[in-house]
């Protein structure tokens, strides 16, 4: 335990891809702070939690996490532990004071801070800063990024939707868009530094807004597919609200940027959307997908799902399984619904769907969209598809993983190529969540 290196930092990332981004923005302002990365946690004298608030089960791992840190800081006094991102900014002071081995917790506008905070926690000062920051882009920080061939570009953060069940409003604040002449920049730098993916990140991508430039999301899709030819471009979550035909066009328009939008629908009735405060009903959610379909009829459609929301009976369940049917996607996050103290619904609708059933209708819901993703997944045996070679894969060093434009995974025999090559594999085999095949030549 004497071992660990007291200047050396270990960042344990929970939760969503937008927090991955920030825990490389964190990596970038602990460095430029003199600071440096660990490469495990055993030997690093400075831990940081960056935490997840969107579902009850999320909070209890960071909670757990927690608890063999405690038993760690015993044996090593001077560890400095932080717990930065949604659960601080979520649970505030009450939070900081039940967990009085935590030095310092930081919230998700405040990671500027970082550094001084690891500083002053070293001379004994505990410091508790979850200030809003509408402003705050994290501009001029070159985020140090896990990967070298995929990467994160937040260009939006924040949420202005008010969504019953959801924590984010509360703990990511007001929506504010990163200027359109940086994303550009910013774009540039990666295809220089040899990244062959970007995606695009905001919890309501489609509503980013460079109002000065008068640019809108479909404009910022076409202008970096414009700055950067060759790079593939996705980009995560979009709004069912804000996906307009415009953005339609401008996706299909280019060859870079994937035909896959990630749309969550999270119910199949208009009476709980209504009641979630999601914006639109099943009909205009349909009525989406007919016009993405119509514009782009190879698109892959996804989606995230919530069994058992306040009030949900049986048969608005079974609404939601044929929302399902109809619209087939590709794949689902599906979750069953978790009440969260301070939300809309928290304070308005009764939890009264029991947990066995949320459970239950839940396992009906995975085991629908599974049925429906293998149906999928098997029409391209026999096809080609593209595929960007990502990484080796995890059983064999023969061969290789990686995603289609349709965000589908593949594991495929390498042939001669490797991490970073756009490869054309002959599908041979699919399960409900992946591709198998085989490189092949033109
Ligand atoms: N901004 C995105 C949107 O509106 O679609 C999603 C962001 S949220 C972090 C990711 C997903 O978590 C949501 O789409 C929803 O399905 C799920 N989620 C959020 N709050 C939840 C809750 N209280 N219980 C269960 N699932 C929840
Ligand atoms: Fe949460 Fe709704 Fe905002 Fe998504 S749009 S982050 S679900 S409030």
């Amino acid at each position: 335990m004497s071992d660990r290196n007291p200047r050396s930092f270990f960042i344990h990332t929970f939760g969503c891809q937008m927090n991955q981004a920030d825990s490389e923005i964190v990596t970038a302002l602990l460095l430029a702070g003199g600071y440096e990365p660990s490469p495990d946690e055993e030997s690093a004298g400075i831990v940081l939690l960056n935490s997840c608030a969107v579902r009850e089960n999320a909070v209890d791992r960071i909670g757990n996490f927690l608890q063999q840190l405690k038993g760690r800081k015993r044996k090593y006094r001077s560890l400095v532990i932080g717990v930065i991102g949604c659960v601080p900014q979520f649970e505030k002071q009450p939070f900081f004071d039940a967990h009085p081995w935590v030095d310092f917790v930081a919230g998700p506008d405040n990671y500027r801070a970082l550094a001084a905070m690891v500083a002053n926690a070293r001379e004994g000062a505990r410091l508790l800063k979850i200030d809003y920051d509408h402003r705050e882009t994290y501009g001029g920080i070159d985020p140090v990024r896990a990967g070298r061939i995929c990467a994160f570009l937040p260009v939006m953060r924040g949420c202005n939707n008010s969504c019953a069940f959801c924590v984010v409003p509360v703990t990511r604040g007001r929506e504010r868009s990163v200027p359109l002449s940086r994303l550009l920049d910013e774009a540039r730098g990666l295809a220089d530094s040899g990244f062959r993916e970007v995606t695009l990140l905001g919890q309501n991508v489609n509503s980013y807004l460079d109002a000065a430039a008068g640019c809108d999301f479909a404009d910022l899709l076409e202008a970096v597919g414009r700055a950067v030819p060759g790079m593939r471009i996705r980009f995560t979550t979009s709004h069912p609200k804000d996906i307009s035909e415009k953005l339609v066009r401008a996706i299909a328009g280019s060859p870079d940027i994937c035909r896959h939008i990630h749309l969550p629908v999270q119910s199949g009735s208009t009476r709980i959307l209504q009641l979630m405060r999601r914006g639109h009903t099943r009909e205009e959610y349909l009525r989406k997908i007919d016009m993405i379909r119509s514009i782009m009829p190879d698109v892959a459609l996804t989606t995230d799902l919530i069994s058992g929301f306040c009030t949900e009976t049986d048969a608005e369940h079974r609404e939601t399984l044929s929302l399902m049917q109809e619209v087939r996607f590709d794949s689902s996050f599906m979750f069953y619904y978790s009440v969260r103290p301070g939300t809309w619904a928290d304070r308005n609708l009764p939890d009264d769907v029991p947990d066995g059933v949320k459970r239950a209708r839940l396992q009906e819901v995975i085991e629908l969209q599974n049925a429906i993703s293998l149906e999928r997944y098997r029409q391209d045996v026999g096809r080609t598809v593209e595929v960007l070679a990502e990484t080796e894969s995890r059983r064999a060093d023969s061969r290789l993983m990686g995603r289609t434009g349709t965000n589908r995974a593949v594991v495929f025999d390498r042939g001669g190529f490797g991490p970073g090559d756009l490869v054309t594999v002959r599908i041979t085999d699919a399960t409900s969540a992946t591709l198998a095949g085989e490189a092949a030549r033109e």
